[in-house]
C-alpha cells in the first residue's frame, strides 16, 4: 500500500450511498473543500440539510451506470453489494481510483484512520489486515497528542518562511530545524508548545546555535536508586570511520531504546539503528556543548530511572577529553548501573590515516594528549611547558587545537622547543572529510590559517610527524574524499569501494532516522543504488538541508537507470548489472577528476 495526501480542494467527488458511512465520507470530503456529488434514493436527514444548504449535489435516486466515470474520486457506501461492485467496476474500467466501504476486495483505495491537529495529519493503515489494532492505535495517539500541535504546526511553518529568508547556508538552516525541535517538543510527553517570537529570534540570530537556557524539560523527580533503573553504555562511536566502531558499540547501538549522541558520533552511527529508538543529539563538535553537562547528566539519569536500555555516543573515546568521566560519576551517584565501551580515540586514530605513527621505535617513545583548549587557559591544571619542549623523543597530540594552537605554539617555543621540530594538523581525520597540513612547529600556525582548516582538527607535534610526506596511505587510494550511501541492492559492491578509500553510509530502504542523521552528518558525493525502489527512496531526500546538489546517482542495472532518468536526477551513471567493485571505482574516481569536488 502506498500512502499518499491528496488535494481535493475543488475536485468532483462522488459518494453513492445515504447512510452513515456514506455521510462521514461527504463530511470529510467537504472539510477539505471537494465538490461533492451524493447519490442516494434515500438519504438521511443529516444529508438532505447539507443538500438544503447548497454544500452537497443531492442525486434522489439510484446509481446509473457508468456515471462514476464523471468523477475525480469515487465512494462507493450503500448497503447493496451488487450497486457497490457496479460503482467499484465503473470506476474501474474509467481509471479512477474508488473506495468502496468496508469492502477491500472492491477497493482500489484505502483510508487511513487519522489523527488529525490542524494541518498536521498522522495516518495509520494496515493494508486491512487489523481494522481493531489500527482504531486502537489511533485512539492512543489521539490521547497522547494534545490540541496544541496544531499551533505548533503553524509556529514551525512560519519558522521554515523565516530560516528560508535569512539566507542561510543548508548546514545553518538544518541547525536551525534542529533547535526549533528540540526547544520546543517534548519527547518524553509527546507535549509541543508554540515558542515566542524573541525566542525564535535568538535561534535565528545564532543559526540554531543554543545560546542559554536549554531544551530538555525536566522529568518527574525519582528518588536515586530506583529499582528497574535501566543500563546507560558510554560508547564511544571512534573518530569518524563508520568502520572504526567498535563490535560492542555497534551491538549496544541496535539494542538501545534511546541513543544521547554528540555530533563528531553522527558519521559513525550505524544506519540500522531501529526506527523506534529515540535520539537526543546534545553536543556539537570542537568542545562546544550546546546543552550544558549538568543537562546532559540529567537526562541520561532521568533515561535510565525510566527504565530505559540508554546508550550515550560520544565521539573517540568516551574517556579522552569528552567528559564522560564526569557523565559516569553522575550515574554513579544516581546509583544507576553503566558500562563503558571504548572507543578509538581520535588522537591515535587521525594520525594514523594522516600517515603518522605517534609511536616509533628509534624516534618517539613518548605520547603526551593534551586538551589544547584548557591547556592554554591560565586559570585551571597547569602544564609543564618547560618537560614537554625539553623532550625531543615524544608526540604531543593536542586536542580542541586550532583556536589554541598559536597559544600553545608560542610557550613551547619560549620554552625552548626546536622551531623545527615536525609538525602536523588534521581536520576531521579518518572520514572523508580529512584534510591534512604539515609544517615545522614553528610556521604551523600560519599554515593553519592560510589553508582554511577548521575544527573539528587535532595537532601533533613531535619527531613522528615528518612521516606524513611518506606514509600517506589513504591519500594514494582512488576514491579518497568519497563519501557514498550505499543501498541495500548493492552491498555487494561496499568492500571494494570502502578499500578503494571511499567512506560508506550503509542504509536500509526504507530509510531510518538514523539513515536520515548519518547522510547528513557529512557531504554525500554519491548515492550506489539498484533497483527502481532504491532510487525512489533516495531521491525523496534529495533537496532536503545537508544533502549537497550535486550527490551523484550510480545506478547498477537498467531498472535503476530508468527510474533515475524519469527523475531527472543528475550526474547520473549507469553501471551495469553485472559490473564488479574495480570497474565501479574507476568510474566513480573518473568522474571525480572530470568534476572535482568543490
Ligand atoms: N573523545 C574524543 C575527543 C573529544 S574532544 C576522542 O577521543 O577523540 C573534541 C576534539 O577531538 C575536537 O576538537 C578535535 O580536536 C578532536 N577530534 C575528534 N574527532 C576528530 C577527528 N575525526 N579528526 C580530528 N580531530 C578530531
Amino acid at each position: 500500500m502506498f500512502p499518499v495526501m491528496l488535494n481535493v480542494r475543488d475536485r468532483r467527488c462522488l459518494v453513492v450511498g445515504g447512510g452513515g458511512v456514506a455521510l462521514r465520507k461527504v463530511s470529510s470530503l467537504l472539510q477539505e473543500g471537494a465538490l461533492v456529488t451524493a447519490i442516494a434514493p434515500e438519504p438521511s436527514q443529516p444529508l438532505l440539510r447539507l443538500a438544503a444548504q447548497g454544500r452537497v449535489a443531492l442525486e434522489r435516486r439510484s446509481y446509473r451506470d457508468g456515471e462514476a466515470s464523471e468523477y475525480a474520486l469515487v465512494f462507493a457506501a450503500t448497503d447493496d453489494r451488487s450497486v457497490n461492485a457496479k460503482v467499484s467496476r465503473d470506476a474501474e474500467s474509467a481509471g479512477l481510483w474508488v473506495n468502496v466501504a468496508d469492502d477491500p476486495e472492491l477497493c482500489s483505495f484505502q483510508l487511513p484512520a487519522r489523527v488529525q491537529r490542524g494541518s498536521l495529519q498522522l495516518a495509520v493503515a494496515s493494508a486491512g489486515e487489523a481494522p481493531f489494532a489500527v482504531r486502537r492505535l489511533r485512539q492512543l495517539l489521539d490521547q497522547r497528542l494534545g490540541p496544541e500541535w496544531g499551533q505548533w504546526l503553524e509556529s514551525a511553518a512560519r519558522f521554515r518562511e523565516q530560516v528560508r529568508a535569512a539566507g542561510l547556508s543548508p548546514g545553518e538552516q538544518e541547525s536551525c530545524f534542529d533547535r526549533f525541535f528540540v526547544e520546543t517538543v517534548d519527547r518524553e510527553r509527546l507535549s509541543a508548545r508554540v515558542p515566542p517570537a524573541h525566542e525564535v529570534d535568538g535561534w535565528l540570530g545564532g543559526h540554531g546555535e543554543p545560546t542559554a537556557a536549554q531544551p530538555i524539560p525536566p522529568g518527574p523527580a525519582q528518588p536515586a536508586g530506583t529499582a528497574g533503573a535501566g543500563l546507560v553504555s558510554l560508547v564511544g562511536a571512534g573518530p569518524g570511520d563508520p568502520g572504526l566502531l567498535t563490535l560492542r558499540g555497534r551491538a549496544r547501538l541496535l539494542n538501545a531504546q534511546v541513543v544521547v549522541y554528540d555530533r563528531l558520533a553522527e558519521p559513525a552511527m550505524p544506519c540500522d539503528i531501529p526506527a523506534q529508538v529515540e535520539f537526543y543529539c546534545v553536543g556539537k563538535e570542537a568542545g562546544h556543548h550546546p546543552v550544558p553537562q549538568e543537562e546532559i547528566n540529567a537526562l541520561l539519569v532521568r533515561l535510565a530511572m525510566a527504565g530505559k536500555r540508554v546508550v550515550r555516543l560520544k565521539g573517540g573515546d568516551p574517556y579522552v577529553f569528552g567528559r564522560g568521566g564526569e557523565e559516569a560519576e553522575a550515574l554513579r551517584d544516581a546509583g544507576i548501573p553503566f558500562e563503558v565501551v571504548p572507543g578509538a580515540t581520535s588522537g591515535i586514530a587521525a594520525p594514523a590515516y594522516a600517515g603518522i605513527p605517534v609511536t616509533h621505535r628509534r624516534e618517539a617513545v613518548r605520547v603526551t594528549l593534551l586538551t589544547a583548549h584548557e591547556s592554554a587557559k591560565d586559570g585551571g591544571p597547569q602544564v609543564r611547558w618547560d618537560l614537554l619542549a625539553a623532550d625531543p623523543h615524544a608526540t604531543l597530540v593536542g586536542y580542541m587545537g586550532v583556536t589554541s594552537l598559536p597559544t600553545v605554539v608560542s610557550r613551547l617555543l619560549a620554552a625552548g622547543m626546536d622551531p623545527s621540530t615536525p609538525a602536523a594538523v588534521v581536520e576531521r581525520g579518518t572520514t572523508s572529510g580529512q584534510k591534512v597540513v604539515r609544517a615545522s612547529l614553528v610556521d604551523l600556525p600560519g599554515r593553519v590559517v592560510t589553508s582554511g582548516i577548521q575544527a573539528p582538527a587535532l595537532f601533533v607535534i613531535g619527531p613522528t610527524a615528518h612521516h606524513a610526506d611518506r606514509l600517506d596511505w589513504l591519500g594514494d587510494l582512488p576514491l579518497a574524499g568519497t563519501r557514498l550511501v550505499v543501498a541495500p541492492g548493492a552491498v555487494s559492491f561496499a568492500s571494494g569501494l570502502e578499500q578503494a578509500g571511499a567512506e560508506l553510509v550503509m542504509v536500509p530502504v526504507p530509510l531510518t532516522p538514523a539513515a536520515r542523521i548519518v547522510m547528513a552528518a557529512l557531504p554525500l558525493s554519491g548515492c550506489v543504488m539498484h533497483g527502481a525502489a532504491e532510487v525512489d527512496a533516495l531521491d525523496a531526500e534529495r533537496g532536503d538541508p545537508g544533502w549537497p546538489h550535486d550527490v551523484a546517482a550510480w545506478c547498477v542495472g537498467q531498472r535503476a537507470a530508468t527510474r533515475a532518468r524519469e527523475l531527472g536526477w543528475e550526474p547520473f551513471h549507469q553501471v551495469p548489472a553485472g559490473a564488479d567493485a574495480t570497474e565501479l571505482i574507476r568510474a566513480i574516481a573518473a568522474a571525480r577528476t572530470r568534476a572535482p569536488q568543490g
